[in-house]
């Protein structure tokens, strides 16, 4: 399907480095700037406009039957306007997902009233749908054919997905023996070609880039500047969740740092279109063992403190050189907020204490509430503060993480082998019964 009204927004890119900000050409596929290397950000002219008329035209779209309106993406096209009229907009009705209340888990990390906005929900089981959207429909416009991605995992998953979708071939770079079996899957199955190469993901990532030029390959890791556009949406629609109401808090696990810089973007520019009144403070939350992003701010280092052997069991969130620090130390400087680090201990105490609500996710995601739980007890989220946690990925994702955990002596025998007997079984779950 396509674009039926005309974009109401020129679009440019810019380099985001203050010293250069040097514009490129839309024209060619880079996402460096060519005098700088800095990150590009994509820009608009927007015209003026009514933020009330706007609430107002993307509310009445939620009745729509249109698959555009359907995406909860391209429903906000007046913020996305980057594809041309008549452009094929490659969409698998991405975004609506739920914000659910979690009470008991929100008891546990403050007391704070926490909502969470379930990412999970997407097509393929990840927030990176939603930037995947407008990234693929780009590379469509520009005629691409094969589209590549290193990956920990969900961008590969989403990728394959959107570009079998869009009738492109998918590559993707995966760390040797990192990424959980249901991600690796999941591309597979869509007909992914899968190449797995280095020991982690920045090595993957790295000479991904080095080669992609040469074979031609459209990069759809998330330097590529129109993931970012795809990712602000997650803004407007928790805020109109919300009846636009700013939460005191919008919190994000924080891995390559696209998301982080996304929704400072969709923050920064709803609040310029007079769309939103209040910026909420942004909480970006690393994992201990993987938290280059939280000690570069800790040293208050003008340079990047990257890690070379990133480790932790939230495998989405095990990277060293995040590619987009400076759009996210950026947004930390529009919205304000913290970066904190938490270990995978307290992040498995978070998910279980979401699984209390009956809200499950994957291991990356439960960080943002870990982090809330460390910052509310230092006293830098105040007691019954309004949090939004942005749940980044689905339960299954990561199987084998559950199965360890939730297996043995460290569960407290939630699973037991009895034999076929009722005397057996009696015994057993008398046990079990008793203990409640
Ligand atoms: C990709 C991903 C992250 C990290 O997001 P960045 O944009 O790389 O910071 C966190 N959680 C999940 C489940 C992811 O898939
Ligand atoms: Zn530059």
């Amino acid at each position: 399907m396509s674009v039926t009204s005309a974009p109401m927004a020129s679009t440019y890119l810019q380099c985001i480095e203050e010293t250069c900000g040097r514009r490129q050409d839309t024209q060619v596929d880079v996402h460096a700037c060519t005098s700088c290397g800095g990150l590009l950000d994509v820009k608009y002219d927007f015209d003026p406009i009514n933020p009330a008329q706007l609430r107002d035209t993307w509310r009445q779209r939620r009745l729509s039957d249109d698959p555009i309106d359907r995406s909860g993406v391209w429903r906000f096209r007046e913020i996305v306007p980057f594809a041309d009229p008549g452009s094929r907009i490659i969409t698998l009705s991405e975004g609506f997902t739920p914000l659910v209340e979690a009470p008991r888990a929100g008891s546990w990390a403050g007391p704070v009233q926490l909502t969470v906005k379930h990412q999970g929900a997407n097509l393929t089981g990840s927030f990176k749908d939603v930037g995947m959207t407008a990234c693929i429909t780009r590379a469509v416009c520009r005629g691409a054919r094969w589209v590549a991605c290193a990956s920990t995992g969900n961008t590969s998953s989403s990728m394959a997905a959107y570009a079998s979708r869009a009738g492109l071939k998918a590559l993707l770079f995966v760390p040797l023996n990192q990424i959980s079996a249901p991600k690796l899957a999941q591309a597979l199955d869509f007909g992914a070609f899968v190449v797995e190469v280095g020991n982690n993901f920045d090595a993957a990532f790295r000479l991904l880039v080095e080669i992609a030029p040469e074979l031609g390959l459209y990069l759809v890791n998330s330097i590529n500047p129109f993931r970012i556009e795809g990712q602000k949406t997650i803004v407007p629609e928790m805020l109109e969740q919300r009846g636009w109401r700013s939460p005191d808090y919008i919190v994000v696990p924080g891995g390559n740092l696209g998301n982080s810089s996304a929704i400072g973007k969709g923050l920064q520019e709803l609040k310029d279109l007079g769309v939103i009144e209040k910026i909420p403070k942004l909480v970006i939350v690393q994992a201990a063992g993987a938290s280059p992003f939280y000690e570069t701010l800790r040293a208050g280092a003008k340079d990047l403190c990257a890690v070379e052997n990133p480790h932790t069991e939230a495998s989405a969130i095990r990277i060293g050189h995040p590619a987009n620090w400076k759009k996210a130390r950026r947004a930390l400087l529009w919205a304000g907020g913290f970066c904190e680090s938490v270990t995978d201990d307290e992040i498995f105490e978070a998910k279980a204490a979401l699984a209390k609500d009956g809200v499950a996710c994957e291991p990356a995601s439960a960080a943002g509430l870990a982090g809330v739980r460390k910052l509310a007890q230092a006293g830098k989220i105040e007691k019954g503060a309004d949090v939004v946690c942005v749940l980044t990925g689905h339960q299954l994702k990561d199987t084998e993480y559950i199965m360890r955990h939730r297996s043995g002596e460290k569960a407290g025998g939630q699973r037991m082998q009895v034999e076929a007997d009722l005397n057996s079984l009696r015994t057993q779950l008398k046990r079990v019964l008793g203990g409640s």
